[in-house]
């Protein structure tokens, strides 16, 4: 399989190459130069196989030159091993024809685990092989740090730093990253807003020169290697709801359309879905761009649910790729048009075409309270807030009532005790046995002025192991 670029400038890439690159050097985001597609007796022929080797069907295409088939199953078997629920993406019933996957089983409670628990093994296999060490810069506003240094802890090769902004985040999330110790993990809290976090890390994509020759590796869904595991549970839900023969439809917690893109490839490669529901919270651009073809960059409004909090979704750009019939010279003007005027459209057949998969909502945090108590009451299921959110959009965008509609469960209640505890929900909410106890744990983290030299003096001083690159 070979990887392009979504702005049509940067060289072709081996899955290997693409794993280890992050952004395309062009600016653009990597996509498989062809999608595999499944037929339905192929998909039919997986229902009865356990998270893994389902994984291994779906992902074998995209690997296939970079990894051995007998390694890529046994990297799989360990990564989905670790998952608490033997099911590893376990559905709930709310309703009718209406249900939530479970994606937060995983050892940091959100669904990001499902990619970065792979991530890490997949570094630490090709790293192994090729003898080289990376440093890894992520930024995070909770979920996306804990996953990756989770992940990461135990790879040989990789140094991983960690950006969050300082007291900016919920002690669940502070502590899941600053209690896991290691010589190869660096927590660092920024005296400043994410946005500034996320403004050094990509500085230092763009400059790499205080790495001294180490490579930089993306944790962030910019990496194709998390769309490409995400992909997998889209089959997963629908094999357990009479699919393939069945159609399907998904609503979808969103902020930087990573997990909901990887839903549009799963229909592209033969997944019959009906149906995606964008659901966003009050930060709403891709709300904007669904129901009104306007992706226009707004103020940030911080909410109940944080994770989604963005102004642009860098993934979108994936989409739009594929809009303009995967010409990236049209995809390149698009965006530098919307770096100069924070405004963007496309033609209104684009846009048509586009709405004949996706619908979407914005939902305000009242909204996201009174679900959050409503199913709670209805069914003795606690929602976390960005599930919450999923839910609502999916009860009001819904086309079809004898399809069946799944929403994303991208995280545990427990990590968000605030918005539960706003929705008015009195039951006490408990941390999972391998997490029992977090709060007593030491933590470990530096924190650092908002000063991008002070951040990369700091990885440079640090970043081999503890010791200066
Ligand atoms: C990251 C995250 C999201 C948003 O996912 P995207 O792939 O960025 O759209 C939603 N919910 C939770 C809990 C998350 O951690």
């Amino acid at each position: 399989m070979r990887y392009i670029s979504t702005r049509g400038q940067a060289p072709a890439l081996n899955f290997e190459d693409v794993l280890l690159a992050g952004l395309a050097s062009d600016g653009g985001l990597y996509v498989p130069e062809n999608l595999p597609r499944f037929t339905q007796e192929q998909i039919a022929s997986w229902a009865d196989l356990p998270y893994h080797e389902l994984a291994f069907n779906v992902m074998r295409p995209f690997v296939t030159d970079s990894i051995p088939d007998a390694d890529f199953k046994q990297i799989l078997q360990e990564t989905y091993g670790v998952f608490a629920h033997s099911a590893v993406a376990p559905l709930r019933q709310l309703d009718s024809n209406e249900w939530v996957l479970e994606l937060f089983h995983g050892p940091t409670l959100a669904f990001k685990d499902f990619a970065l628990q792979l991530l890490g093994r997949l570094l630490d296999y090709f790293l192994q092989k090729r003898g080289e060490r990376v440093v890894i810069m992520g930024a995070t506003s909770g979920d996306t740090g804990s996953a990756a240094i989770e992940g990461c802890r135990r790879c040989e090769n990789v140094d991983i730093f960690i950006l969050h902004p300082h007291n900016r985040v919920s002690e669940v999330q502070r502590r899941q990253m600053t209690t896991i110790m290691g010589e190869n993990i660096h927590n660092i809290a920024i005296e400043g807003n994410f946005d500034d976090c996320q403004e050094m890390v990509k500085a230092s994509f763009a400059d790499q020169g205080f790495l001294k020759g180490t490579r930089l590796v993306a944790v962030n869904s910019i990496n194709w290697a998390r769309i490409m595991a995400q992909i997998v549970y889209y089959f997963h839900a629908a094999l357990q709801l009479g699919g393939p023969a069945r159609s399907i439809a998904f609503s979808v917690p969103t902020g930087n359309f990573g997990d909901i893109f990887a839903g549009y490839l799963a229909r592209n490669m033969g997944l019959p879905i009906s149906q995606l529901v964008v659901a966003t919270n009050r930060n709403d651009i891709l709300h904007r761009f669904m129901s009104g073809n306007q992706y226009n960059k707004d103020t940030l409004h911080p909410s109940l649910s944080p994770s989604m909090d963005i102004m642009v979704s860098s993934n979108f750009e994936r989409l739009l790729f594929d809009l303009h019939g995967r010409n990236g010279a049209l995809v390149a003007e698009l965006l530098g048009e919307f770096k100069q005027t924070g405004k963007l459209s496309v033609a209104e057949d684009r846009w048509t075409e586009a709405r004949k998969l996706f619908d979407s909502l914005a939902v305000d945090d009242e909204q996201t309270c009174t679900t959050i108590a409503n199913v709670y009451a209805e069914t003795g299921e606690l929602l976390d807030p960005h599930t919450a959110i999923g839910v609502h959009a999916a009860r009001e965008c819904r086309r079809s009532l004898s399809t069946p509609m799944v929403t994303l469960g991208t995280a545990h209640p427990v990590k968000f005790p605030d918005a539960v505890r706003e929705a008015g929900v009195g039951q006490e909410l408990h941390l999972p046995a391998h997490l029992s106890d977090l709060f007593e744990r030491e933590e470990r983290c530096t924190v650092l002025e908002n000063s991008l030299a002070a951040v990369q003096q700091f990885v440079a001083a640090y970043g081999n192991r503890g010791k200066p690159l």
